[in-house]
């Protein structure tokens, strides 16, 4: 089959590889679409902590976030058939260990990855292979392209699902990407909930503001404390959604958040040379969580798209095949952060 394959730091090909065999529980997929994510860019350019760590190893095929349809099933296969569209986790748990049988297998330690961990073959290529318990199936009303949300979105619903909130409570969602988005998009479906998105790129929050999210404010143009003043919820944001990836937002969060209230992160940190008031969590009693990929999310995920309560096609900027991942990869250099989520169309 064909596939893009990263072969060294800034090495990219798109060439034959051999095409996957299933295992009695594995599923074959013929790939439709493949977003093209932050984390193929650091896997790309040689920055992603598993390359230094060892734990992902030239070559491999990335992609983690991925949709498609079922072309064949191993002897085993119960709940999928030959047709069935359908997309995937990103952390394939070992399925037998404490942690995958509480429903942690974003933590099992014998876990893979797909595209960037213990090198599991990712989704930019034709074919991809998955144990059906990692699979899940696209409605009938969310196209292939909205499939390859589900991963992201996913991730998105486990940064809001760290934190039970009332009905009645403010979120404040910092960086306004493509994660920050989907946040204040799942945040906002509960419509009593006031949720302000903060960002500082022009084009994103141009693209927020179509996917019908209400508070959006460019830090770079006004104050953000002036603005929150304004809509008399500035002394009490309950919870605080952190995508941003950088840890003076972080900081100011900590600063923001009312007493006895909820930090997500979601995402990593360029740097992580702060000045934060350690102290504050505690005084503040905070809670702070972090945020590793989705488990368990996939179904919230889909049925958020299946009631159009996600908007999506805002946030994708350029659709390239599969075959032009050179320009595909120079697209999102060129333009910095304003490109939001490239897509690849295989298949
Ligand atoms: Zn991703
Ligand atoms: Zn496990």
């Amino acid at each position: 089959m064909k596939a893009v394959v990263i072969e060294g730091k800034k090495i990219i090909k798109y060439r034959d590889v051999e095409d996957p065999n299933i295992a009695n529980d594995e599923v074959l997929i013929n790939v439709k679409y493949c977003g093209i994510c932050g984390t193929d860019i650091a896997l790309y350019l040689g920055e992603m902590a598993y390359l230094q760590t060892g734990e992902q190893k030239y070559p491999f095929i990335p992609g983690h976030e991925w949709s498609g349809e079922v072309v064949d099933i191993g002897n085993n296969i119960k709940n999928f058939k030959v047709g069935d569209r359908v997309t995937g986790d990103v952390s394939i748990g070992c399925g037998k260990c404490g942690d995958c049988r509480e429903g942690r297998f974003n933590l099992c330690n014998n876990r893979f990855e797909v595209g960037c961990y213990r090198n599991k073959s990712g989704g930019m290529a034709e074919y991809i292979k998955m144990p059906e318990r990692h699979l899940y199936k696209i409605p009938k009303n969310v196209d292939f392209m909205g499939g390859a949300i589900v991963e992201p979105l996913a991730t998105a619903v486990h940064g809001i699902k760290r934190k039970i909130f009332d009905l009645n409570e403010n979120i404040l969602i910092t960086g306004g990407g493509f994660i920050g988005i989907l946040a204040a998009q799942v945040a906002s479906a509960s419509k009593s909930t006031t949720v302000v998105l903060t960002g500082r790129t022009k084009e994103k929050l141009d693209a927020a503001v179509e996917c019908g999210i209400e508070n959006v404010v460019n830090i770079k143009e006004r104050d953000l404390q002036e603005y929150l003043k304004n809509l008399g919820i500035l002394d009490n944001i309950n919870f605080c959604v952190e995508c941003s990836g950088n840890i003076d937002v972080l900081k100011q969060c900590i600063e923001i958040v009312r007493p006895g209230g909820d930090i997500s992160i979601i995402g990593f940190y360029e740097s992580n040379e702060t000045n934060i008031n350690f102290d504050d969590i505690s005084l503040k009693n905070l809670e702070i969580h972090g945020v590793l990929a989705s488990p368990n999310c996939f179904k919230s995920a889909i049925s958020l798209l299946e009631k159009g309560l996600i908007k999506y096609k805002p946030l994708v900027t350029e659709i390239f095949e599969l075959r032009e991942i050179d320009d595909a990869i120079k697209f999102i250099l060129d333009r910095k952060n304003k490109s939001i989520r490239v897509m690849l169309k295989i298949g």
